[in-house]
């Protein structure tokens, strides 16, 4: 038995500002997950604290403020994003943290190679395109600290209409 759920997408700065978002996304519509919320944002430096409250502790302070710089550099575009098991799904298809560790087949391991000259350039941060939500629970404060319930919507796919 599967579970619906729903799980966050940042297309960070870097995504945006290679014209990517339509093929990012591209991905993940045809990985059959429904677009439920979407929007661009300017983060600034209490909000990206607030969605990386835990960054700072798990791997110190300067990888903390290279990843906010970074988040702050340009405008993101955050997606909500539901499915069977979407957390795990999308976290699959966005691949490793890490564009060299990300196979083939991932939106790291396809594009964020060419990211490399981006990454030196802004602090030596991790440009790896794309947040995902790591698990359920942190789905749920994600999609809650990004979306007003007002943003979020719920609709029937074709496919969801016509199935049997
Ligand atoms: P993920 O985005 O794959 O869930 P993490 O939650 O571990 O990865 O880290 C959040 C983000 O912080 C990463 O996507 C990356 O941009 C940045 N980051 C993580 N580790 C490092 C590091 N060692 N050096 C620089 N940036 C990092």
């Amino acid at each position: 038995m599967t579970t619906v759920e729903r799980t966050l997408v940042i297309l960070k700065p870097d995504a945006v500002q290679r014209g990517l978002m339509g093929r990012l996304l591209q991905r993940f519509e045809d990985a059959g997950l429904k677009v439920v919320g979407v929007k661009m944002k300017q983060m600034d430096a209490d909000f990206t604290r607030r969605h990386y409250a835990d960054l700072q502790e798990r791997f110190g302070e300067s990888v903390y403020n290279a990843t906010a710089t970074f988040m702050q550099q340009g405008p993101v575009m955050a997606l909500v994003l539901e499915g069977a098991e979407a957390v795990a799904n999308v976290r699959r298809i966005v691949g490793k943290t890490f564009p060299n560790e990300s196979a083939p087949g991932t939106i790291r391991g396809d594009f964020a190679h060419t990211s490399k000259a981006y990454s030196e350039a802004q602090h030596q941060v991790v440009a790896n395109l794309v947040h995902a939500s790591g698990n359920v629970e942190e789905a749920k404060c994600e999609v809650e600290l990004w979306f007003g319930s007002d943003e979020l919507f719920d609709y029937r796919t074709l496919a969801e209409r016509f199935a049997f």
